[in-house]
């Protein structure tokens, strides 16, 4: 059907009917946050802030053009090498967003003979990139199943034995919180000579006793992974993305991925704030250790309430509700209680499988944890009473 202004009133009030109308959110004053990406609490910290003021009154707040232009500015420069190091590459390249780096790497890396293979659960950022990159073919394999990756690698290169392949996944699934099994794909793209890109944007900061995430816990290094992608919005609490591998690899972004070429650069402040939340990253260690005692905690005691969970030893702990209705509900349950978790529904997980995206950060205090596993416990009753009396 054409898009009328009046189809789209119909398409919305047909989202209304079936609950999966989407609203954005604010934290509601006085409850907590427990679905932000800020697992390390960077976002207000002093220091971040200083450094982004201070920049800004040093330098400028805009970029004022993109890279290639006159936007490039000495504080992406001092990010980029603070980011090569810390990630054990060779170099490393800001990008605007993370969106923006998933679309310009896939469509940098694959060319239209090639293979594009990605997890089913990937990021949105990632399979929109495979989209654009328009190969001659794109398959989503089962979740976390390499086995199916390589027949499907396999497969394809038995018929075009010449043409290149690109295998993307996230590090940590961002709906999920589970880790994708890197060292097996890293085996199989080195076995079949395939770029493998890894977005590890829950990852990095979060996963591994020095916060570099997947790569740190799986032992990979630049030649197994030899296209990392990180963001800043998460465990860094400020903005923008990175991506970091060889030189010749960021070089050539720089030469051909459009969303690098065609955008303003990130503004040198929120460089300079991302600075410092990397060194924080690395020296309050304290941060990330709280953290994972608050998802021990968590865990724990979903299992002594009977929370159904997800194998996740990740800051994300889903709880899946199954129908948008019951997440809905659950999610206003919380926020009566003083939690803001909002409900995350189909298209974005699948049909049947809306749930409670819980996140937890450094922030938080074990009785807050403890409250609100209280408050699900509560909630999931509650639903699955009404579920049963419709
Ligand atoms: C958040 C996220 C992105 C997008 O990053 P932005 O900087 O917010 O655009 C990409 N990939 C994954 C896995 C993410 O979680």
């Amino acid at each position: 059907m054409r898009r009328t202004p009046e189809a789209l009133a119909d398409a919305l009030n047909s989202l209304d009917a079936r609950q999966l109308r989407r609203r954005r959110h604010s934290v509601p004053a006085g409850a907590i946050d427990f679905c932000s990406n800020d697992y390390l609490g960077l976002r207000t910290h002093p220091m971040v802030r200083s450094a982004l003021i201070d920049a800004a009154n040093h330098g400028a707040v805009g970029a004022g053009a993109s890279h290639l232009v006159s936007g490039h500015d000495p504080e992406h420069d001092s990010l980029e090498r603070a980011l090569a190091d810390f990630t054990g590459r060779e170099r490393a390249i800001v990008f605007s967003t993370g969106y923006m780096a998933n679309l310009g790497v896939i469509t940098a890396l694959a060319e239209r003979d090639d293979l594009i293979l990605q997890d089913r659960l990937n990021h949105a950022s990632l399979i929109d990139a495979a989209l654009l990159a328009r190969t001659r073919e794109f398959k989503r394999y089962p979740h976390n199943d390499a086995e199916a990756a390589a027949s499907a690698l396999r497969q394809f290169r038995s018929e075009h034995p010449k043409a290149g392949a690109v295998i993307a996944t996230d590090g940590v699934f961002s709906m999920d919180g589970d880790i994708a099994p890197v060292a097996a794909l890293a085996e199989l793209a080195q076995a079949e000579s395939a770029w493998l890109v890894v977005d590890d944007a829950h990852g990095l900061g979060v996963v591994g006793t020095e916060g570099r995430g997947v790569c740190e816990q799986q032992h990979l290094d630049q030649k197994a992974v030899p296209v990392l992608i990180g963001t800043f919005g998460k465990a860094f609490g400020t903005f923008g993305a990175f991506v970091a591998g060889e030189s010749a690899l960021i070089d050539w972004l720089i030469q051909s991925a459009r969303t690098y070429i065609y955008t303003t650069a990130l503004p040198p402040p929120i460089a300079a704030a991302t600075r410092c939340a990397l060194q924080l990253v690395e020296r309050e260690r304290w941060r990330r250790e709280k953290l994972h005692e608050l998802i021990r905690l968590f865990r724990n005691g979903a299992e002594r309430r009977g929370i159904e969970l997800m194998p996740s030893m990740t800051a994300i702990q889903p709880v899946i509700c199954g129908s948008s209705a019951a997440a809905l509900q659950a999610s206003a349950y919380l926020r009566k209680q003083g939690f803001h978790v909002a409900a995350i529904r189909p298209p974005t997980v699948p049909e049947g499988s809306a749930r409670l995206r819980i996140t937890l950060n450094a922030h938080h205090q074990v009785d807050d944890v403890e409250r609100l596993l209280a408050a699900v416990e509560g909630a999931i009753s509650q639903t699955s009473l009404q579920e049963r009396s419709t």
